[in-house]
């Protein structure tokens, strides 16, 4: 069985992760570019990664007509209370770049508790039903010191527990299989199977 499904976003390292985890399942990812679209800018004021999933992947929904999913992620640091959390986006924008905003992280956490997550949290809406939330948590540590790698986002700076690299230097098939996005993907495969969609 085919299932076919849309990914609201225009990150590409998004679409290429969840096109990776999601093609094991028979599943086919559209992105926007893929049908020749633009995904609106979404503003993400919610208050939670729920509140902004669902926010994006409604948006998307009245442009497509297949189901959509879309997701919310971000990293949050114990020791600075979960920041940046929902705002992990943001952040980046206000440090002008990614480079700059892994190094003033590594930063910041000079002396500190570093214990980190990465979150995921994907919203599938299908405009029928209300949207289906599957969340996924990624325990981890944030590195001592960065050497400026550029990858996707936050990845230089992050080691998963129990490896020994950053998920920039884990082979990108292992990453699939352990990360915040893989965990939340994971959920969202068994509610597809239940209901005999894939
Ligand atoms: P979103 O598009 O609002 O979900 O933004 C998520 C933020 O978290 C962006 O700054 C991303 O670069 C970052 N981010 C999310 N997932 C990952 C990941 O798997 N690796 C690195 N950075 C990530």
């Amino acid at each position: 069985m085919n299932f076919e499904i849309v990914l609201a976003t225009n990150n590409q390292h998004k679409v290429d992760e969840y096109r990776s985890i999601l093609s094991k399942y028979g599943i086919t990812l559209y992105s926007f570019p893929d049908l020749n679209l633009v995904m609106p800018e979404v503003k993400e004021d919610g208050k939670t990664f729920k509140d902004n999933a669902i926010k994006k992947a409604l948006a998307a929904a009245k442009i497509v007509k297949f189901p959509v999913i879309a997701d919310d992620s971000g990293l949050c640091l114990k020791a600075l209370k979960g920041f940046p959390g929902i705002k992990t986006a943001r952040f980046a924008k206000s440090c002008g770049n990614q480079i700059n905003a892994n190094q003033e992280i590594v930063d910041r956490l000079k002396g500190k508790d570093h214990h980190a997550t990465f979150n995921c949290t994907i919203a599938l809406v299908n405009l029928a039903h209300e949207p289906l939330i599957f969340e996924g948590v990624v325990k981890g540590k944030i590195v001592d010191e960065y050497n400026k790698e550029n990858g996707f986002g936050y990845d230089p700076i992050f080691i998963p527990e129990g490896k020994s690299v950053t998920f920039f230097h884990l082979d990108k098939k292992i990453k699939n299989e352990i990360s915040h996005r893989a965990l939340a993907c994971k959920k969202l495969i068994t509610t597809l199977k239940v209901n005999n969609l894939i």
